[in-house]
């Protein structure tokens, strides 16, 4: 199976305009998207275990869009240190504004939102329906932990036997030994 590194066809996260109150109360849609191969993102494979769970909170804002786009989802990838297959959980969410006016207008009129993280999309119009596909994508790929430990202590694999170090000692030293010494540790064998 390929790895997936786009939004599969099948997701098809969009809002109809008319379904969002105009008096600037939110909207909340929920969408739950299959995934059918792994995702491959930082290096890596994640193995999807059950479908991203994405909702969204849409709402008018002087004649913009503002969407919260939440994405859950859990998956499967390699211990760091050990290789173990281990479970991560990915949870994320961003703020995403519609506008059609330039970029710089939108940001400046933000009110009150300096600290808050918007990314600002310009649209040239206003469709009967608002796609956010690609921000369930990027939200997604944001909150996938670059790496997985399959627990705080994990020990790892030893460099020079490749023996799971969890399951205990191999018995090899990995320090910088000076080289007579270890010619006198191999006799000792
Ligand atoms: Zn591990
Ligand atoms: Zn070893």
């Amino acid at each position: 199976m390929k790895n997936i590194k786009a939004p599969p066809d099948s997701w098809n996260c969009k809002v109809l305009l008319s379904r969002i109150p105009k008096n600037g109360e939110p909207l909340d849609e929920t969408f739950e998207l299959e995934l059918c191969a792994p995702i491959e993102h930082w290096g890596q494979e994640y193995a999807p275990n059950g479908p991203v769970a994405a909702s969204a909170r849409f709402s008018f804002a002087n004649e913009r869009i503002l969407a919260s786009v939440s994405v859950r989802a859990s998956f499967c990838l390699p211990c760091s240190r050990c290789l173990r297959e281990t479970h991560v959980d990915a949870a994320g969410e961003l703020k995403y504004l519609f506008s059609l006016r330039p970029l710089k207008d939108a940001r400046d009129e933000d009110e009150g939102s300096e600290d808050e993280e918007i990314d600002v999309i310009q649209v040239d119009s206003f469709q009967a329906e608002l796609d956010i596909t690609q921000c369930v994508w990027e939200v997604l790929l944001l909150c996938l932990p670059e790496r997985a430990l399959c627990s705080a202590g994990c020990k790892g694999l030893c460099p020079i036997c490749g023996r799971d170090k969890n399951e205990g000692d191999c018995g090899c030293r990995d320090d910088n030994m000076d080289p007579r010494l270890a010619v006198l540790r191999d006799l000792d064998v």
